[in-house]
């Protein structure tokens, strides 16, 4: 089982190095025998310029949109709220539409054989520190006015950041809530977002010290996106840093605040969903539909992506309209 941790204080696993490069002139990249370790900032790069020399056609787009559409709308099941589904949903659509180094990550994983992007789910898992839990109780027991007295350095639940595979071999990933779009964490958020699926696809690692002062090469090319996307994020000099640790609690904090301000019923209902699925298990999934979902068969010819096929109803790229302005049109909601 693939597994890499971003949780603070967790150790970052090592993973055994990827023999790639890119012969130049050629339709796609095939392996040599450059041993390139995939923690490397060199990883970034090799990422980066081997998928730029790769091509995907119209229809490849429009078939790994579906399948990211189907992917996160069979995600709802394990996400806290609507929002993060749709913002899940629309980061990773705009991205692929407008962040050429993330249709690079994208179409190296494809020829490399590591995880496509259609394939990748999503979950809302959280976990409460062993202190907290005997003054708290679980995550059910929370309410909204434990979350806002939470002082983020100390904060008595956090989210499971991991870009893994269920015990099928499926990959997913486990990231905190969305919060709102217009709040100065909406960015951050997005490049995390982006920096757990560079995992997947990529098979990229984070620095294998937390003594080590660079970002890593997963985090390098998620901000090249998030520069791209024109997403405004603070800098930090390394992956390990203390200043980005300390805004990555901030930022985690503030969105569960959000959420849980944003949920329409009663506060303890959220609590008891987030605790639901921070135990992994399956909660209710949101009732509505994507707008304007129909099914239509994939037309690619290359067979980039045809995950959602075998997953049943999913909406037609077409029936969607992105304009890459909030508010978006990509919703879960009727
Ligand atoms: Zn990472």
């Amino acid at each position: 089982m693939i597994r890499y941790v971003d949780m603070l204080r967790r150790d970052a696993k090592m993973f055994p190095p990827l023999l790639t490069s890119v012969q130049p002139g050629a339709s796609r990249p095939f392996v040599s025998t450059d041993a390139v370790d995939r923690a490397s900032d060199e990883y970034a790069r090799l990422v980066l310029d081997a998928g730029a020399r790769i091509s995907l056609s119209a229809y490849d787009k429009g078939s790994l949109c579906e399948d990211i559409i189907c992917a996160v709308r069979q995600s709802t099941s394990r996400l806290v709220d609507r929002h993060t589904a749709d913002m899940i949903g629309n980061t990773l659509l705009d991205a692929l539409h407008r962040s050429s180094s993330f249709l690079s990550a994208i179409a190296f994983g494809i020829v490399n054989g590591h995880a496509r992007v259609g394939e990748i789910s999503y979950r809302n898992q959280y976990e409460m520190n062993d202190e907290c839990a005997e003054r708290y109780g679980d995550i059910q027991s929370l309410t909204l006015s434990d979350i806002h007295n939470f002082v983020p350095d100390h904060s008595c639940i956090c989210p499971i950041s991991e870009a893994a595979e269920d015990s099928g071999g499926r990959p997913f990933v486990s990231f905190g809530v969305a919060p709102d779009e217009q709040s100065i964490e909406f960015p951050s958020w997005q490049e995390g977002l982006i920096h757990e699926v560079i995992h997947h696809v990529t098979g990229g690692s984070d620095p294998h010290q937390d003594a080590e002062f660079r970002l890593g090469p997963v985090e390098i090319i998620a901000r090249k996106v998030a520069d791209e996307m024109g997403w405004q994020i603070p800098h930090f000099a390394g992956y390990a840093a203390s200043e980005r640790e300390a805004h990555l609690r901030r930022r985690d904090l503030s969105a569960l605040c959000q959420s849980a301000e944003r949920y329409e019923g009663d506060p303890s209902d959220f609590f008891e969903r987030l605790d639901v699925l921070s135990n992994g298990t399956l909660a209710s999934p949101f009732t509505d539909e994507i707008v304007g979902a129909t099914p239509t068969p994939s037309n690619s010819t290359s067979g980039v992506s045809t995950h959602w096929q075998s997953h049943g109803q999913c909406p037609s790229v077409e029936s969607l309209h992105l304009d890459h302005r909030p508010p978006y049109i990509f919703h879960f909601r009727g």
